[in-house]
């Protein structure tokens, strides 16, 4: 195939994305059009305003240094939320936008707690968000699971209450499984383990954990056997390394890899850092998503492209990772 052929069908080829937080979604037109609503100011500290040729300015999110600068930015950002129809239009907006990508189902990490905790009620915030989603379900066919997710930003305590905080959705079939997200340096999974225990005890079955992004390739493991997760959250450096990776691909766990992500936060310089004819030569499944597609100013397709472009993938191999993604 020519490389026009290559990119054409990389933009036909349905996906599945299995690693997005519904914050991260939410572009700055959305952002300025819910603060307005609110009447709160916009957030100007954290956008970059570049000017057109034709004279309009556009902004985006600021560059980043690293993934706490970024948490900062991310909690600036979702200050303006507060209304059932704040967190609807997120999650609409956030199914239109994947739509035009070729995303065909999508699980999505929601955060509840830190809304709760601002005094917003968590009713507002689950079900805006579910009838947003749902909406764009009706509308464009695109299935979608919410996770909720453990902070680890936060204590082990306030993460078992956050825990709780999702009981009532997942009773009623609103949040299907959980992760453990947020800034993970010196915050070993074994911390978040009640949190997990809870979890269980309320009947949440499908979980997940961020791991090896910025910490440590033992952070896999743990996180693996201490936390019973069956996914690993981007997992870079446990890729990198030969013992985690064996057992990555032993036990069939799916790795989901956040390339441009990494790229903005500098967990990796450059995207050949990331093995993957390796990864689709040992037959470790992986998928390739977002995480938070409009703060990067990256969405699920323009990971596909970039990878492509830096990989020289063969229609195969993304037929390969299109298939692992969708039973992953
Ligand atoms: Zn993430």
């Amino acid at each position: 195939m020519s490389s026009h052929e290559q990119e054409q069908f990389l933009h036909a080829l349905r996906r599945v994305e299995l690693h997005v937080h519904i914050e991260g979604a939410m572009t700055p037109e959305l952002l300025f059009k819910i603060a307005e609503r609110n009447g709160m100011q916009m957030k100007h500290d954290i956008f970059d305003f570049s000017e057109h040729l034709d004279g309009s300015q556009k902004a985006t999110y600021k560059e980043y240094v690293d993934l706490n600068q970024f948490l900062n930015v991310y909690t600036k950002a979702t200050e303006v939320l507060k209304t059932q129809e704040d967190f609807k239009d997120l999650a609409y907006e956030y199914m239109r936008k994947a739509h035009s990508q070729g995303v065909m189902h999508a699980e999505i990490f929601i955060d509840v707690q830190t809304y709760v905790d601002r005094g917003v009620e968590g009713d507002k915030v689950v079900h805006g968000l579910d009838e947003g989603f749902k909406a764009g379900q009706q509308e464009f066919g695109i299935t979608y699971l919410m996770l909720g997710c453990a902070l680890r930003h936060l204590s082990s305590d306030e993460c078992v209450e956050g825990i709780e905080m999702l009981r009532p959705y997942h009773e009623r079939g609103l949040i299907h499984g959980m992760g453990l997200c947020s800034s993970e340096k010196d915050q070993p999974p074994s911390k978040f383990l009640p949190a997990f225990q809870r979890a269980r005890e309320i009947g949440f079955e499908r979980f997940t954990a961020h791991a090896g992004e910025d910490g440590p390739a033992s952070y896999v493991t743990e996180a693996l056997d201490v936390l019973g997760v069956t996914r690993i959250d981007h997992g870079i450096n446990g890729i990198k390394d030969e013992e985690v990776f064996a057992r990555l691909k032993e036990e069939g766990v799916m790795t989901t890899l956040c390339p441009l992500s990494n790229i903005s936060l500098n967990v990796i310089d450059h995207l050949g850092e990331l093995p993957i004819r390796k990864m689709l030569d040992h037959d470790l499944k992986f998928s390739i998503n977002s995480d938070d597609p409009a703060l990067f100013n990256s969405w699920i397709l323009d990971n596909y492209v970039a990878i492509h472009k830096e990989h020289a993938l063969s229609k195969a191999d993304w037929i390969k990772i299109s298939h692992d993604s969708i039973s992953g």
